[in-house]
């Protein structure tokens, strides 16, 4: 074979990848459609500390914006915004361009190579196994393809593991980059309507005082829209300025595939669906997902036995870490989407201690981000 793995997207979860199978000594490929890594964004780019020590990366790079310590919950009520606040968060919001980045560098520093504007264009397949991808420019044959190209998965869906995402399997998400004067500094803002904001909410995520990620995700709504008219009305408390960047995209919240691999191939990342259902947040699993497929694709791939028995490995290893954060993550979607604000805010005002409810339940700790 050409190469011992061959990654498809430069992403978080491929770069991961790329660099948990260059670290085991496996010769490896990264392919990526776009010119620059990281750019566009499409993300409010809130991550856990836990998820940045797991994929050993310093949090002190220039791929931090800001620190968080609390999380304000927003409501609306008849006299006004109602806020809750959560101590205890430790987490940050990224600067998404320099993070994919330095997470691709980090690969290819490892002795990855990069292919830039190369694009998958699905799986070659021989006798039943997967043993490469067909590209724009030519064929590439592996003994292990990672399918880390995001919501739309190209390579995931042409090898039959990744069925075409439904209306109601998806959020939809505007968001602007917005420079002026940020409220909280400190701490991920969150906006819940559900009658304004039908299957989602908002959020104000700080970069410092004069700049912030401020979106919506919803369903059934043009995100855009409904964005343009809530900082208008309630985010204005929390956020004032101009854009200076609009992403807009999808996120997959119907829980993770039910299989992620198959002989020759794994699918990793927004591609396996591998998201937090409850928050739309998908960086912790990219991070964590990525490095198992990684390993147990070199590990393979030494065995020189890519089969959909040996990879089956990678599928019992996310499933370890993380089956049970998403299972929570859709447990807690289901709940949301029957309360009201009101409901909301009632429950938390008899609430005395928030944060050690949510310490108790495991919620922050352990499912709160990803
Ligand atoms: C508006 C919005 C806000 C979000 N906010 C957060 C947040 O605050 N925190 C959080 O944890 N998550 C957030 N998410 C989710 C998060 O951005 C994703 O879960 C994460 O980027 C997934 O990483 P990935 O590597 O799987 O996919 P991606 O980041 O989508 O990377 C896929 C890569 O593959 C490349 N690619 C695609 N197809 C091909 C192909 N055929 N050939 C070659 N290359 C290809 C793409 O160009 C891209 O570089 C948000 C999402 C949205 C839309």
């Amino acid at each position: 074979m050409e190469y011992d793995v061959v990654v498809v997207g430069a992403g978080p979860a491929g770069s991961m990848a790329a660099w948990a199978a260059a670290r085991e000594g496996c010769d490896v490929l990264i392919l990526e459609r776009r010119a620059e890594i990281g750019v566009p964004k499409q993300c409010a780019e809130g991550i856990s500390a836990r998820a940045l020590r797991e994929a050993e990366v310093p949090a002190d790079g220039p791929w931090i914006a800001q620190e968080i310590r609390r999380g304000v919950l927003a409501l609306p009520t008849p006299d006004g915004i109602e806020t809750f606040e959560v101590g205890g968060i430790r987490g940050f919001v990224l600067e998404r361009k320099l993070f994919d980045r330095w997470l691709a560098i980090r690969a290819v520093e490892e002795g990855a190579e990069l292919r830039l504007l190369v694009e998958a264009r699905g799986v070659i397949r021989e006798e039943g196994r997967v043993v490469g991808v067909e590209t724009t420019s030519g064929s590439v044959r592996a003994e292990v393809v990672i399918a880390a190209d995001g919501i739309e998965s190209r390579v995931g869906r042409s090898a039959g593991l990744v069925p075409p995402l439904e209306p109601e399997d998806l959020c939809t998400c505007a968001q602007y980059e917005v420079v002026g004067s940020v409220e909280i500094e400190d701490a991920f803002t969150i906006f819940f309507d559900p009658d304004r904001i039908p299957g989602g909410y908002a959020w104000v995520f700080p970069k410092g005082s004069d700049r912030a990620n401020v979106g919506v995700g919803c369903r059934g709504k043009s995100a855009r829209e409904l964005l343009n008219e809530l900082l208008r009305g309630p985010l204005s408390e929390f956020v004032s300025g101009g854009p200076v960047e609009l992403n807009v995209g999808g996120v997959p919240v119907c829980g993770p595939l039910e299989r992620t691999y198959d002989d020759g191939i794994l699918v990793v990342g927004d591609a396996a669906r591998q998201v937090n259902p409850a928050t739309g947040g998908g960086l912790n699993a990219a991070l964590i997902c990525g490095r198992i497929a990684g390993e147990v694709a070199a590990e393979a791939a030494s065995e020189e036995d890519p089969s959909a028995e040996r990879l089956k490995e990678y599928q019992e290893r996310w499933e370890r870490e993380l089956g049970d954060t998403f299972e929570a993550g859709l447990e807690l979607a289901e709940i949301v989407s029957e309360v009201s604000a009101e409901d909301v805010v009632e429950f938390l005002k008899d609430v005395e201690d928030l944060e050690g409810l949510l310490r108790s339940s495991g919620l922050l700790e352990k499912h709160w981000w990803g």
